[in-house]
């Protein structure tokens, strides 16, 4: 974020219209990984999340000019709106992928709930995305 603020803060500075906006993020494996390690629902562990990130940037001084949240109504309609521009401009196409299915949670896994051994390094604790040991990013066979 630095960069992005380094980048606002000089487009101000040159007279430049800037709105500055960021979110915490709401969607993702590591983010209900870290609530499910929390004990807490998703709902209350996202607004913990995103009031301790509010408070750190703007004790770090960060200019956003909104901070807002990635679950929200607007960011929904605004991705959709990107997503449908591409998909009628022919740019999203279909592809099909080899998912691991939990029989016990009855849902298909994301890459990070998937622990084993680092076909690179042999470390025996990487994630399915990657190996925290070696960093080597691990692509699923298809
Ligand atoms: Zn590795």
């Amino acid at each position: 974020m630095l960069p992005a603020d380094v980048y606002a803060r000089f487009l101000r500075q040159e007279g430049e219209t800037v709105l500055f906006i960021c979110a915490s993020d709401e969607h993702g494996t590591p983010t209900e990984i870290a609530a499910t390690e929390a004990g807490l629902d998703a709902e209350t562990f996202y607004q913990k999340l995103h009031e301790l990130q509010a408070e750190i940037y703007i004790s770090l001084g960060l200019s956003f000019d909104y901070f807002g949240r990635n679950s929200s109504v607007y960011n929904h309609e605004l991705t959709q709106y990107f997503y449908q521009q591409l998909d009628k401009n022919g740019f999203i196409e279909e592809r099909e992928m080899n998912l691991v299915y939990s029989v016990e949670d009855e849902r298909f896994l994301p890459d990070r709930y998937i622990v084993g051994t680092c076909p690179h390094c042999g470390y025996e604790s990487a994630r399915g995305d990657q190996c925290e040991n070696c960093t080597t990013l691990l692509a699923r066979p298809n």
